[in-house]
């Protein structure tokens, strides 16, 4: 196949622009003019003529979760919800098509996006007698965007056992009104407490499906999968072999218990299609729901510091039987303490093991940092995998919970990390937010929400250049993963993943990057996505 007649960045330095690309048997062979591609066109060969849109390095999503791309489609969709009335209005629909006491399930209501706080909130968090009225005999679960907090109906908590003799957790809080009744809010490690029956094989299946061709139709070609159970691995490992994955997974094995029961690292199954070398832990919560450990109390929580989700000793041990058994560790860190804490085990840990050469390991999200640790990912070699579009739907009320000299010294502070020598791997943390990069590209280079606010961005100097955010969502990426030898850029001998825009990313004007569209998503050399307009019928 030879794609001929476009703009191509390549991210290969030597040869930054070139016009056309040739492929075969997935990999990449040749890069360059319109002329000098087209002698590699045989008679047996696909062309397919780019009209002059730009062909970029498949954009990869470095964390993500892939079923719960797909179950979010399966499920009660919140995102958007402007109240919490409509919240229980959406789940109302669902509940009516329902068999009685079927669970129902729905994720991303956002009571801080809400246009108006309902009557009976405590703490801000909605209750639920709402839900409980239009949902008396099915049990509902609905996740917070953030996945940090769960309500349930008046069902699901009695068949959960919770009641207002239930403690809080370890790690976790199980809100309850003045007086002392469960409101159906579990924060946290109290999310533990909910056992809803998992989906079955063949939901797992639909979800992936689903998954797979939202990310085909976003133009993305690799996604990290930021902590999977060992049967979801089983499952990709099966697609894999059946060479019936459409990108490229990157799958984190989640807690130190599974990665050790896991078994030696698994490298490019598939064709190149499923690699398991790293494990997921989970530091502190969210900074939504003040799950997030801080080094000082929340603004607007005094005494409340956040927690840890899984305990410092832990995440040492973890980086230490990482190192030893050949795996990178990813650890999620929110807030500035407990990225302390992740930043002081991998190096007690590294300094333990000097023979352990560029083990690259990751902090999940990295989100609010101190100003001493800021240098110390450079230092460490420690990657910074985080979400260019939190900055954007977090910063208008993150100064809430951390006053706004936390957030200007170290809340989504990418030039910091990047000027200190810092690597940054980019990704939306889906579905917490939308999948599509061409949303958290926007958000990277502008700091603007999608209507133009505020002018010129939230702390502008943090922005991303076009260059820096589109090495974050490719090359760096793929060094994310160790990979950076085999795709992240366009060069011959690598793997032929690329996506096609309608136009040039690294040229328009801010406003209009909202506007571009996925014309090709390319994965092995395989068109996995078409979105150009049909060609006119001839007569
Ligand atoms: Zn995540």
């Amino acid at each position: 196949m030879v794609l001929t007649g476009g703009r191509v960045h390549t991210l290969d330095p030597g040869k930054p622009l070139a016009s056309a690309v040739a492929v075969s048997h997935g990999v990449i062979v040749g890069v360059g003019s319109d002329a000098e591609v087209a002698r590699l066109v045989g008679p047996h060969t696909k062309v397919i003529r780019l009209e002059g849109h730009t062909l970029i390095p498949g954009f990869q999503d470095s964390h993500a979760h892939l079923l719960e791309i797909g179950e979010a489609r399966m499920n009660v969709d919140l995102v958007g919800a402007k109240t919490y009335a409509e919240v229980v209005e959406r789940v109302r629909a669902v509940v009516q098509g329902r068999k009685k006491g079927d669970w129902v399930r729905g994720r991303g209501w956002h009571e801080e996006k809400w246009t108006s706080r309902p009557k009976d909130a405590v703490r801000g968090f909605p209750t639920e007698a709402a839900l409980s009225k239009i949902s008396p005999d099915n049990p509902v679960i609905l996740s917070r965007a953030d996945g940090h907090a769960v309500l349930l109906n008046a069902l699901g908590l009695s068949l959960m056992g919770i009641t207002d003799k239930t403690p809080d957790p370890p790690g976790g809080e199980v809100i309850k009104d003045a007086a002392g009744r469960p409101t159906g809010v579990l924060v946290d490690r109290a999310e533990d407490l909910v056992h809803p029956p998992d989906p079955t094989p063949e939901e797992r299946e639909r979800a992936l499906d689903l998954a797979e061709e939202e990310c085909a139709r976003k133009g993305i070609t690799s996604l990290d999968d930021a902590g999977v159970s060992p049967d979801v691995i089983a499952l990709y490992k099966r697609r894999a072999e059946e060479r019936k994955l459409s990108l490229r997974i990157y799958a984190m094995v989640f807690g130190l218990e599974a990665l050790k029961a896991f078994g030696p690292p698994q490298i490019g199954l598939g064709g190149g299609f499923l690699t398991v070398r790293s494990v997921k832990l989970l530091a502190d919560g969210a900074l939504g729901s003040r799950g997030a450990a801080l080094l000082a109390p929340y603004d607007d929580d005094p005494g409340n510091t956040g927690l840890f989700r899984t305990p410092p000793e832990i995440i040492l041990e973890t980086a230490r039987y990482g190192l030893a058994h050949g795996f990178q560790v990813n650890v999620h860190a929110i807030g500035d303490r407990a990225n302390r804490v992740v930043l002081d085990s991998f190096e007690t840990a590294f300094r333990e093991n000097p023979g352990v050469k560029d083990p690259r390991f990751r902090v999940e999200h990295a989100q609010l940092l101190n100003a001493a640790d800021i240098p110390r990912f450079a230092t460490l070699g420690v990657i910074a995998s985080m979400q260019g579009i939190h900055a954007t739907s977090d910063r208008p009320w993150a100064p809430q919970r951390l006053g706004m000299a936390r957030v200007q010294e170290g809340a989504y502070v990418w030039q910091k990390l990047l000027k200190s020598g810092a690597r940054i791997i980019n990704g939306t943390d889906a579905p917490v937010e939308d999948v599509d990069p061409i949303r958290c590209f926007y958000a990277s280079v502008t700091r603007m929400d999608e209507t133009g606010h505020p002018p010129g961005g939230f702390d502008p100097d943090q922005r991303m250049t076009r260059d820096e955010a589109l090495r974050s969502y490719t090359l760096e990426g793929a060094y994310g993963n160790f990979e950076e030898s085999t795709k992240g850029s366009i060069e011959v001998g690598k793997f032929a993943d690329f996506t096609v825009l309608s136009q040039d990313i690294m040229a328009v004007p801010d406003p209009e990057l909202l506007k571009t569209r996925v014309l090709l998503t390319v994965v092995g050399g395989i068109v996995r996505y078409d979105g150009r307009a049909p060609a006119p019928a001839r007569h």
